[in-house]
Order: structure tokens, then sequence, then C-alpha cells
């Protein structure tokens, strides 16, 4: 059996003395009372865009999904497995967050999967081109509104409309949908850019991003 890691030995052992032994009152308060998150984070699998991280969390805070290109499927019932879906049965009905941001981030390679993808194609990407299909109309819709800009701006730009499409996808659950329009439920949308540190935020009544 292959040696754990000793990056991960040395990290975890940084981690029990510099931030469970300073926080044991808490571990053991969400140990014994368990957790109670106000919000749940959809965000990408990518390593430079970790949400606690971010949002300077601490366990307990934030309840994370993440997956490729921070997507949500829409609702269907049919199938076998549904990671994501069953994410957001349980922080809604069961957590019952009041919260839930999609986040998405600059340089998104699922996202410029589905952009160019023949990128897709020529390296076999079979699971990554199927699950980024959910970004089929989004593309076309990107490529024709952005035709003269550069491969850059189409990425954010589909980076973008890929936030919004999965928040279209949220309301279709139909418990999503009947808490929102109760008012005991908010969707955002959130983009982080990797460069420089910003992070934008969804307006849904303008229908564009802005920093905060
Ligand atoms: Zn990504």
């Amino acid at each position: 059996m292959a040696l754990f890691p000793d990056v991960l030995t040395d990290r975890y052992r940084r981690f029990k003395h510099r931030i469970f032994v300073p926080n044991a009152d808490q571990y053991e308060e969400l140990a014994t009372y368990g957790q109670n998150p106000e919000i749940m984070l959809i965000s990408c699998c990518d390593s430079r865009v970790d949400p606690e991280t971010i949002f300077n969390a601490m366990p307990g805070e934030l309840f994370v999904a993440r997956n490729v290109a921070n997507l949500v499927p829409p609702y269907e019932t049919g199938g076998k497995f549904h990671g994501v879906s069953a994410g957001i049965e349980f922080a809604v009905l069961n957590l019952r967050v009041k919260h839930i941001v999609i986040m998405g981030h600059s340089g998104c390679g699922g996202v410029k999967a589905a952009l160019n993808q023949s990128t897709a194609i020529e390296t076999e990407a079979h699971f990554i081109s199927r699950w980024m299909s959910m970004l089929d109309d989004a593309r076309l819709s990107v490529l024709a509104a952005h035709q003269m800009k550069s491969e850059a701006e189409k990425l954010e730009a589909l980076e973008k409309e890929g936030i919004k499409t999965s928040i279209k996808n949220l309301r279709t659950f139909p418990f999503v949908r009947e808490r929102e329009d109760k008012g005991r439920l908010n969707l955002h949308g959130a983009h982080f850019d990797i460069k420089t540190g910003t992070l934008s935020v969804l307006s849904h009544s303008r229908g564009e991003f802005f920093p905060l």
C-alpha cells in the first residue's frame, strides 16, 4: 500500500496544533449538537478557489459542494446517482440554509472545455464533455454575443453565464422554488478572479456581476 503523502501528514499535524486545539470547544460543540450552517456554497473542484479560504470560514459555517465548473444540473428524478442534487436537498430540507451561493472563477478548465468542445473530444474526456454539455445553450449565446472578443473574454463570459445557468437550474427544484418564493431562501451568484483576488457578485435585477 502506498504511503500516506508526507505533505498531508505534516499539514494535518500543523492543523491539529494550530487550529484544532485552540478551537477544541467549538469542535466539541459541533460534534455534540451537529452542524447548523446558514449558507450552502457550490464551487468548482479547482484547487485555487477554496471557499473556506476565500470566505475565511470556520468549521460549521459553510455547507460546501464542489464539482467541475460549479454546475447545478436541472431537477430530475431519473437516472441513478445525483451527488449535487443530494447535497442541495440535504442543505435545503434538513439544514434549512438561508442562502445558496454558486461561485465560479477565472480560468476555469471545465468551462474552457465547454467553450472549445474539441478539447474535450481530443482528450477523450467523456465524463467532462457530458457534464459540461449542461452549458451548451449558454455557450451558443456567449459565442453569438461575443463574436469579435478574445478567447479570454469569451471564457469569462461563459463562466458568468454558467453561474446564471446553475441558478436557473436551482429554481427547477420544487423545494428550492417554494422556499425562494416564500423569502426563506436566497440564491446568489459570484465569480472569483484568481489573479486579482476580486470577488464579483451577480445582481439579479441587472443580470451583471459587480465587484465587492
Ligand atoms: Zn473551475
